[in-house]
């Protein structure tokens, strides 16, 4: 009896052992049950997260490729550019070289105009030399026949003895003549001594001088403008 009893005590304190074991199996396996739960709600979320992930990594992928397109644009735009900064140096280099032909030929114009101008200033200056030369023969020719037909008068005058006191009047108008012609028209006071070589008018040096002076510069009896080069002194007698 008492070998029986101290079975059923083992057994009971086997089986009290046994139930203690069970309940910690149970919170070991509670325990693993909410980490297996935790567990798997975090990979939940990790797996969200990753497709997340590979859906930026595919919009990032996209805007890459955008980004290179428009790279590989602005590099075919270059090449564009580097070539028309080419065909722009070459259209200028000629360009300049036309600008240096025609600035030669300008150069070459300019030097022959010169030329011909100075060969046509020489040809009217020996022309107005010439002109003076005839001129002033065309004046003398003209006294000379004057001097003749007075010449001729007088002779005839001479030939008649009644005519005396006729012929010393006649000499007397003369000599008038002869002084009014050398007398300056403008102030019929001084002598002539300045030819205005433009209309070939003679007057005296001051009246030439102060038509000068007033800056008028114009023949008192034709008008014809002159300058300071424009008349020239002349001794008579
Ligand atoms: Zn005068
Ligand atoms: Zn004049």
């Amino acid at each position: 009896m008492n070998v029986t009893g101290q079975v059923f005590e083992d057994m009971q304190a086997q089986n009290i052992r046994l139930m203690q074991q069970l309940w910690e199996k149970d919170d070991a396996n509670f325990k693993l049950m909410s980490e297996r739960i935790q567990s798997d709600q975090f990979h939940k979320l990790l797996k969200e997260e990753k497709e997340e992930m590979a859906e930026q990594v595919l919009t990032l992928k996209t805007q890459v490729d955008a980004k290179l397109q428009v790279v590989r644009k602005l590099e075919e735009k270059e090449h564009l550019f580097q070539s028309n900064i080419g065909t722009g140096e070459k259209e200028l280099s000629l360009r300049i070289q036309a600008l240096e032909m025609n600035k030669r030929k300008t150069m070459e114009a300019t030097q022959f105009a010169d030329k011909k101008l100075h060969d046509f200033r020489d040809e009217i200056e020996e022309n107005s030399v010439t002109k003076e030369k005839d001129m002033f023969n065309f004046k003398l020719n003209i006294s000379r026949s004057l001097d003749i037909s007075r010449l001729q008068r007088n002779l005839e005058m001479t030939k008649k003895p009644d005519n005396v006191p006729k012929r010393d009047e006649i000499l007397m108008e003369e000599i008038e003549d002869c002084k009014a012609c050398l007398t300056c028209p403008c102030c019929n006071v001084c002598k002539k001594d300045v030819v205005l070589t433009e209309c070939f008018h003679v007057f005296c040096f001051d009246c030439v001088k102060t038509c000068y002076d007033t800056h008028q510069s114009k023949c008192p009896k034709c008008n014809a403008a002159f300058d300071a080069s424009g008349f020239h002194r002349i001794y008579i007698g």
